[in-house]
């Protein structure tokens, strides 16, 4: 392809950014080429999952009615494993569905979502080809002008770089060094087939459009990281996500922590018969806020989704999806707006604040400082349910007093009073 027979845009990468940015330009009459290295979008991703709907209905209203997705997030629940026993709290709403909108999560599969929403971009006119690897980028006098797949070159105004975690187009254009191990987890998962009615039995669900969320703690043998469970129509994805450098120091491997995981006396009857379809592992990036690049973008360049750090994690839920798709939009709405390619980075930064996103980044990043306390992930589940089998224990003993107990409990564990006066600190920063 020769210089003068560009594109608008050239997106690298057909995961929910790319794909949602390559379906806005597209809709505005851009000519746009998605490039993807994957057989089909989405063969390549690996997430929870769940997905929020609000970004989708932004991206186009109704969208998230039509969407590939499994079931309506109704229970939303918390474990807590201590050795063999477990706590779960468990918050259960059937309506889910903010007065009118549509309901608030989804579960889902990425493979039947991502060819899903690359395909709703191709009926936008966007091309996406797949079975591509982008291997570099081309420059000329500081700017970013395409593409580099293999002996192929390919030019455009602007190249998105919507290729993931660690993205190596950001490394290339510069904006990027190493990857840094202590922002990022590893995570690994399962896709467990059972059928939908053992699902509903199981998780005590009503009917076939209902299902859960789960996060896990006190599964990672002490390292930074928890599990999560979600209820698909006719499988159950589990999994598990860990700070690598800890578990390069770990006595066990990551295989033998999940496996106990799933042998755990409170997962185990949830999964029985079931059979592992799928089996992915990902890196995931922990560090919020504080995880995106000084700069996302330079000229002929900017960086969207999981590429510019636009991950969440509260502890209680994930969000990377919901934001891959809104710096998609905002991407998209810059590049349309600018009057010359100069002008697309200063007006994605805007965008990526009148969208929220940013500002949503920011609301959560103190979670960043309660999730680096050590202790929350073997003493603290391994305390509580310490102290729940005390409470529930009866013997012909009179009980100790309940706050004696804790006390005790604490010590035995290891957790002071400071401790969690500290955790205090950081949680009302929150
Ligand atoms: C274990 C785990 C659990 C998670 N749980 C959740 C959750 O429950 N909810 C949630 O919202 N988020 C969750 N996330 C995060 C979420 O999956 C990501 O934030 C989201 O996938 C980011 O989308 P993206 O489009 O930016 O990147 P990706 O989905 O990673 O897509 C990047 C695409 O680029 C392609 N690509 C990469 N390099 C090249 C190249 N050189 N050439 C061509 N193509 C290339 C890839 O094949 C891929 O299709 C989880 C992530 C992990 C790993």
């Amino acid at each position: 392809m020769s210089e003068s027979e560009k594109f608008d845009a050239i997106i690298v990468g057909a995961g929910p950014a790319g794909a949602a940015c390559a379906y806005t330009l597209a809709r505005e009459g851009k000519e746009v080429l998605v490039i993807e290295r994957g057989d089909t979008p989405g063969s390549k991703n690996v997430t929870g999952g769940r997905i929020y709907t609000y970004a989708l209905e932004m991206l186009d209203q109704g969208l998230s009615e039509e969407a590939a997705l499994e079931r309506k997030v109704t229970r939303e629940q918390v474990m807590l494993l201590g050795g063999q026993r477990a706590i779960t709290i468990d918050f259960h709403d059937p309506s889910f569905n903010r007065d009118g909108h549509p309901p608030m999560s989804y579960t889902v599969l990425r493979a039947p979502f991502d060819e899903w929403l690359a395909g709703k971009a191709e009926e936008m006119g966007a091309m996406v080809a797949c079975g591509i690897r982008v291997d570099g980028l081309i420059e000329k006098d500081g700017k970013i002008t395409g593409v580099i797949a293999g002996e192929d070159e390919m030019y455009a105004d602007v190249v998105v770089a919507a290729d993931g975690v660690n993205s190596l187009l950001a490394q290339k254009a510069g904006l990027i060094g190493e990857i840094d191990f202590n922002t990022v987890g590893v995570g690994v998962k399962e896709v467990i087939e059972l059928p939908a009615s053992t699902i509903e039995e199981r998780f005590r669900l009503t009917n076939p459009e209902e299902g859960v969320a789960c996060m896990i703690l006190g599964c990672t043998e002490g390292i930074h990281g928890g599990g999560f469970l979600y209820t698909n129509k006719e499988s159950i994805s589990l999994g598990c996500v860990f700070m690598p450098g800890e578990v390069a120091r770990h006595k066990k491997s990551i295989q033998e922590i999940f496996q106990d995981l799933k042998m755990h006396p409170a997962v185990y009857p949830l999964i029985a018969g079931g059979e592992t379809v799928e089996y992915s592992g990902h890196l995931v990036g922990e560090a919020g806020y504080r995880g995106i690049p000084k700069q996302i973008y330079r000229e002929g360049f900017v960086m969207i989704g999981d590429a510019a750090g636009f991950v969440i994690n509260t502890g209680y839920s994930v969000r990377g999806m919901d934001l891959a798709i809104l710096s998609g939009i905002a991407a998209a709405r810059a590049i349309v707006n600018a009057s010359s390619p100069a002008e697309i980075g200063p007006l994605y930064m805007q965008e990526l604040e009148r969208i929220q996103l940013l500002p949503t980044m920011r609301a959560t990043d103190g979670y960043f400082d309660v999730l680096q306390t050590g202790w929350l992930y073997d003493r603290m589940p391994a305390l509580a349910t310490a102290v729940m089998a005390d409470l529930y224990s009866v013997d012909a003993q009179p009980p100790a007093k309940l706050s004696r107990g804790i006390r005790e409990q604490m010590k035995a564990h290891g957790i002071s009073v400071w401790d969690v006066i500290k955790l205090g600190f950081k949680g009302v920063k929150i």
